[in-house]
């Protein structure tokens, strides 16, 4: 564990272990404490400690161990607040294969297997997932299973109205869902306890020798003579000089891009080979999630086991489970799951498109301690409505949703709203995973190899270069922007 004093602007000194305040006084430094100083210099300095940038520094370590190109000493990591403040702290932790692009679904498959390379250290439940859908996307899903069968990702396909019924009250009984037409259900895949992977993943890197510092932002890049590579963090609590940098800022990385001097808006070939000009290279979605405090037990499955995390897209019109009222007839979608670490049936809708430009969106406070992005009663209206469509057993609860605990998040996307994983000014890795990251643990692992030398096939279809060579993945009948 990383040990420092952080001095307030009052001049009190506190010591940290990682993220844990230990003490408001340095006397226990005299008690055998090693404490780590900000280090004027590193080979590889990582920005974010959330799961991108973990998981490079753990496998980054592995790696230059393995090469014999040096160890986890020659990381570290920096993180503005502390591990899992962002994002992968507040994600819902869905693991899943289900998407559209076949290069999704290989980095998906990958990570999966990273996911289940150590399910107790990243508190990963490989409960299996279950995609569950209206007609209009019974044709686009079909091609998923043929494609996970080829890749060799297990999965069942049902397809007809009435099959799926029968098959969705084979799990469970009180299955009510209207307008489905087909099931697609992972075996793998599942879900992981947020803040708890996030902790399994520091300590396998610290345990590596990566050092990992919080409370130091990086406020600005030192650039070589020629302005191309970046030679330095500026961070408030000094310079730090750096061989290559990993940006895994999530929400943040339209500030990170900014002081990167990258470009804010990008040319976009399409699929008629026309080149949109000034397409702006970031936008916020607000991410509505909540749980229904109720026992999870309550939704085992026939018998008795715990069920995959269910996701059902439908056109059926959605009724208030209240009043009685129509809520929406238009293509609506939720996902939900027991989850013992949030207490209840955790899950979430739609997320809505943030109109406000990029640079004024109030990205801090984040997550739950945000004034403006965080979920409201419309939101629990819909989604405990939503529930109550799906299955019997939640009609009423209503009234146990937690609405004393504040959920929902921001996620910065890109232009066609996947990823981009690419190296600029030739040693910063840029890792943006447009919101669809939690569930991609494998990452790091790619990137890792990627600076030690070795180019991933998996990356590949997630440069920087492929909106103004127009190879652009295919978009999705989902109603989610990142399906
Ligand atoms: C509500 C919600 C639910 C989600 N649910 C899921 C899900 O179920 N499954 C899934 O796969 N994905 C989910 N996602 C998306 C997923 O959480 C993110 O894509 C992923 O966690 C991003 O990881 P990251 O490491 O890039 O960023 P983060 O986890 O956000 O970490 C970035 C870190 O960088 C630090 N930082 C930022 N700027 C600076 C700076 N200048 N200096 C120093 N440090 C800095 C921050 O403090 C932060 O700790 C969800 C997202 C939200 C918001």
């Amino acid at each position: 564990m990383a040990y420092y004093v952080a001095t307030s602007g009052t001049g009190v000194k506190t010591l940290w272990c990682s993220t844990v305040k230990i003490a408001r006084s340095p006397c226990c430094i005299e008690e055998g404490f090693e404490l780590m100083a900000v280090p004027a210099g590193v080979k590889y300095a990582i920005i974010g400690a959330g799961i991108h940038g973990l998981s490079t520094a753990y496998h980054l370590a592995l790696r230059l161990k393995e090469t014999g190109r040096g160890s986890g000493k020659d990381i570290l990591v920096i993180d503005k607040t502390s591990i899992a403040a962002g994002a992968s702290g507040i994600a819902c932790g869905v693991v899943r294969n289900n998407y559209y692009q076949p290069a999704m679904r290989e980095l998906m498959a990958h990570s999966v297997a990273v996911w289940e390379s150590d399910p107790k250290a990243y508190s990963y439940h490989p409960v299996g997932y279950m995609q569950i859908s209206p007609e209009v996307m019974r044709a686009q899903v079909a091609t998923i299973y043929e494609q996970q069968k080829a890749i060799g990702y297990e999965s069942v396909f049902i397809e007809g109205a009435s099959d799926s019924q029968a098959y969705m009250e084979g799990l469970f009984s009180d299955w009510q869902a209207k307008g489905i037409t087909s099931v697609l259900h992972e075996k793998r895949g599942g879900y992981a306890n947020n803040t708890a992977s996030m902790y399994g993943l520091a300590t396998k890197a610290e345990a590596e020798g990566v050092r990992i510092m919080t409370g130091i932002e990086v406020s600005g890049f030192e650039f070589a003579s020629d302005g191309q590579a970046v030679t330095a963090l500026i961070t408030g609590k000094g310079r730090i000089a750096c061989d290559y940098v990993v940006a895994g800022a999530g929400p943040w990385v339209a500030k990170i891009w900014k002081m990167l001097d990258l470009p804010a808006t990008v040319a976009i070939k399409d699929g008629d080979g026309r080149m949109h000009t000034g397409v702006p290279m970031w936008k916020y979605w607000c991410l509505e999630e909540g749980t229904l405090g109720v026992d999870p037990n309550m939704h085992k499955t026939n018998d008795g086991q715990m069920p995959p995390v269910i996701h059902v897209d439908t056109d059926a019109p959605l009724y208030s489970d209240v009043d009685g009222t129509l809520i929406t007839d238009k293509l609506w979608g939720l996902y939900y799951k027991p989850d013992f670490n949030f207490g209840g049936i955790q899950g979430g809708s739609s997320p809505y498109k943030v109109e406000t430009p990029v640079d004024e969106v109030a990205l801090d406070p984040y997550g739950p301690d945000s004034p403006d992005f965080i979920v409201g009663d419309d939101f629990i209206h819909t989604w405990c409505s939503m529930l109550a469509h799906c299955q019997k057993r939640f009609e009423g609860k209503i009234g146990q949703y937690k609405s004393h605990e504040k959920s929902g998040g921001l996620g910065c996307f890109t232009p066609d709203n996947f990823p981009v994983f690419d190296q600029f000014r030739g040693n910063v890795f840029v890792i943006a995973d447009s919101n669809h990251g939690y569930k991609m643990i494998g990452v790091g692992k790619l990137v890792a190899e990627e600076i030690t030398g070795r180019k991933s096939r998996l990356l590949e279809p997630f440069r920087f270069s492929r909106y103004a060579a127009g190879k652009l993945h295919p978009v999705s009948n989902s109603p989610f922007p990142w399906s």
